[in-house]
């Protein structure tokens, strides 16, 4: 990001926070609701910072809780996508700050030297945006030429084995597809093996079930959640704007996006949903908060 976008971002962060807006949105919107952040791959101190500033505004409580009711008091459930191999310095902070957080893992990719899509050099060539557009077997023809090859083991991005090992007595591990194609994008095969064949290889890894599911990109319909249900999977969380509780349908949890390299100032203006809601209404997602889908 240029030093000037930046400074924008900072500003109006202060003018969220200053004027009100954040605390006000507190006391409207998140109530003794649970706020499920997502998280990607943030560096430990900010992290860190993050969530000795949350701890004031609310308790954290695991995923698995969002449906429980609320005791007054605002609820956060700390959730990260894809399995960054990164994700293992975090464990310190986890234990400090005595959460429980749910890493939602591609279950084809970590535990082996494989790389995430978007991360291998080729797809930056390729352009990303441009290849989460395409249909999914075209969107591996097009790597493929870009010499990335999901199956080839490379170099890894992921965590590995021993990671994974080493924090899932304080972590909940679930699932997050095997290759993290946007599900919109794949034949109804594709998709059904990307979210069955995900829960199973979870449970392999890990030795217990795997009953969470978030789709990748945030990119969803009816189909999509019906192989969700059919897989066994007791609830799916999605890249919506959103708070949830015992109403929310389980299939549908929204998010509140956190940029992994947020200042404390951005964050706490993140936490108000204002932003992502701004960033998704920009981009015909709606005035629900809905990811823009596609
Ligand atoms: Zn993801």
């Amino acid at each position: 990001m240029n030093r000037g976008k930046a400074l924008i971002k900072e500003f109006l962060a202060a003018l969220l926070v200053l004027t009100g807006v954040a605390r006000a949105t507190r006391a409207w919107l998140w109530r003794d609701r649970v706020a499920i952040l997502l998280y990607h791959d943030p560096d430990p101190a900010t992290l860190d910072r993050h969530l000795t500033y949350l701890r004031k505004l609310c308790d954290f409580v695991p995923l698995t809780d969002v449906a429980a009711p609320g005791r007054g008091r605002a609820r956060a459930a700390i959730t990260f996508d894809d399995g960054h191999k990164g994700n293992a310095k975090l464990l310190p902070i986890f234990i400090k700050h005595k959460v429980r957080p749910t890493i939602f893992l591609c279950s084809s990719i970590v535990g082996r030297a494989r790389s995430h899509w978007w991360l291998h050099p080729g797809s930056l060539e390729a352009g990303h945006e441009r290849l989460k557009r395409m249909r999914n077997a075209e969107r591996l023809t097009e790597l493929a030429a870009h010499g990335y090859h999901q199956e080839a083991d490379n170099f890894a991005t992921g965590l590995s084995i021993e990671q994974i090992d080493v924090m899932s007595a304080h972590v909940d591990f679930q699932a997050h597809t095997r290759f993290h194609p946007v599900l919109t994008r794949c034949s109804d095969s594709e998709c059904a093996d990307e979210i069955g064949r995900s829960k199973h290889e979870i449970e392999a890894l890990l030795h217990c079930a795997c009953e969470h599911f978030a789709y990748p990109n945030g990119n969803y319909g009816d189909r999509e959640i019906g192989f969700a249900k059919a897989a066994g999977y007791k609830s799916a969380r999605t890249c919506d704007v959103g708070w949830s509780d015992h109403r929310s349908d389980p299939y549908r949890l929204p998010a509140i996006i956190i940029d992994d390299s947020a200042s404390t100032r951005q964050f706490a203006a993140q936490l108000t949903g204002i932003p992502l809601f701004l960033h998704y209404l920009k981009k015909g997602g709606g005035w629900r908060g809905r990811f823009p889908q596609f």
